[in-house]
């Protein structure tokens, strides 16, 4: 059902084209880049396509079929996003937006600037994405108040885990707001959510979760963690780019002003002024991403699916992978991984002693395997872990142990020859 089996359902699989290739016969690709974005499904494919051709009207606009199916499509498409991701539907509402990295610019602009002051204090671990880190960095800049971070426990693979008694002393009484990734986009260590959402709640400060890189594998209800606003985005969860959500509780999104103006977002109109639309149209101004919304939809639903016929297999599928591969890969001559033990998810990550990690990819790009190098939108990280880049391979659902195999293969090759 997964792995080898699965890749039947991704076209690219078999009509891939490798800009390198220059016309010649290339290896089957192994695509091991999930965690930035993940290939799509003809199920999503079709979906998008179908409503292109023949379900496609204006959202929320007209008053004939072809609007009103295009609207109920829409609204069905967050129907299922909260349905997956926030079942406590009376505390929590979708909000459409154009992904995780918009998300957290409207929380941190809107909301933040809201809530912070110079007394109040914003804290967040050091190894999160520049996403989740700069829009609070600049939150903090213009309301006068503090940040700090939340270290690891240290550098080594046993180590990379969230520090938490430095996070318990780090959430003082002042604290307004506690922002984490549930799962890393580098190490993809998986936070403790919810021993920091206990922190958090004990000094009253609200909490905003980056599901960027867990969506795919948590079929849970965000919210039971006791957070208050979760953000993703949907092509890491083998929907379109373009489209993802922000989830919040209803108290945060009374707060949350509209970060843009204009059709859609309003009740009322006059030349002395404007009224706004009840929540969520309020923050869904203009003609909204209606065919990428019903992909993301579709992806929602086809993974849920998935998840069931494969006897809820799909978040140990790409784990037991990475664990696999990160066994091997620590015993070839020059690497240095960097996999904790603990609670990891499908990402490995690691570095050659000799070899630049981009060179390190463009030599397995040679042989048609993908993975990412460099800093990975996490600066601060990187520099802690005393390292210029990473090479990170993921591992998720369309995987298998052949795809293993030819990364080991492809990498005791290039190292042999170091
Ligand atoms: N947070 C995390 C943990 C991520 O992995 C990513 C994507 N790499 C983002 C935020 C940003 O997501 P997007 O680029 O889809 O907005």
């Amino acid at each position: 059902m997964l792995g080898v089996t699965l890749r039947k359902q991704f076209p690219i699989f078999s009509s891939h084209l490798n800009p390198r290739n220059h016309g010649n016969k290339m290896p089957p690709l192994r695509y091991l880049d999930s965690a930035a974005t993940s290939q799509k499904p003809t199920a999503v494919i079709n979906k998008m396509n179908e409503v292109m051709q023949s379900i496609y009207g204006p959202v929320h606009r007209g008053a004939y079929a072809l609007s009103a199916e295009s609207s109920r499509l829409y609204e069905y498409a967050r129907e299922a996003v909260r349905d997956r991701y926030a079942r406590s539907r009376e505390v929590s509402e979708v909000i459409f937006t154009r992904g995780t990295t918009e998300s957290l610019n409207i929380l941190a602009s809107g909301f933040g600037t809201k809530i912070l002051n110079e007394k109040s204090r914003v804290v967040l671990p050091s190894a999160e994405h520049h996403a989740n880190m700069v829009p609070w960095q600049q939150a903090v800049m213009m309301s006068d108040a503090e940040i700090a971070y939340i270290p690891l426990m240290g550098k080594e693979s046993s180590q990379l885990t969230l520090d938490l008694e430095k996070a318990e002393k780090l959430i003082t009484p002042n604290t307004t707001l506690v922002t984490l990734a549930h799962v890393g986009n580098v190490l993809g260590q998986v936070n403790d959510v919810a021993a920091i959402v206990k922190m958090a709640k004990k000094v009253g400060a609200w909490v905003v979760l980056d599901a960027a890189q867990s969506a795919s594998t948590f079929f849970g209800d965000y919210f039971d963690f006791g957070v208050d606003a979760v953000v993703l985005s949907a092509h890491k969860i083998y929907g379109p780019t373009g489209i993802g959500a922000l989830i919040a509780k209803r108290e945060l999104l009374e707060i949350l002003p509209p970060h843009q103006f204009g059709g859609g977002m309003i009740s009322d109109v006059s030349l002395e002024g404007s009224r706004w639309a009840p929540i969520p149209q309020k923050f869904e101004a203009g003609s909204p991403a209606y065919v990428e919304a019903v992909g993301f939809g579709e992806a929602v639903r086809w993974l849920t699916n998935l998840n069931e016929q494969s006897g809820r297999k799909v978040a140990e599928h790409g784990k037991n992978l990475a664990q696999k591969f990160a066994d091997e890969v620590s015993k070839v001559n020059g690497i240095k991984v960097f996999y904790p033990q603990e609670g990891a998810s499908g990402v490995v990550s690691f570095v050659h002693e000799k070899i630049h990690a981009h060179d390190f990819s463009t030599l397995l790009d040679s042989e048609n395997i993908a993975v990412r190098a460099g800093h990975h939108c996490a600066w601060p990280l990187i520099r802690f872990l005393s390292v210029s880049a990473l090479i990170r391979s993921s591992f998720s659902i369309y995987n298998d142990m052949d795809d293993v195999e030819a990364l080991l293969a492809a990498i005791k090759n290039i190292s042999k020859n170091s």
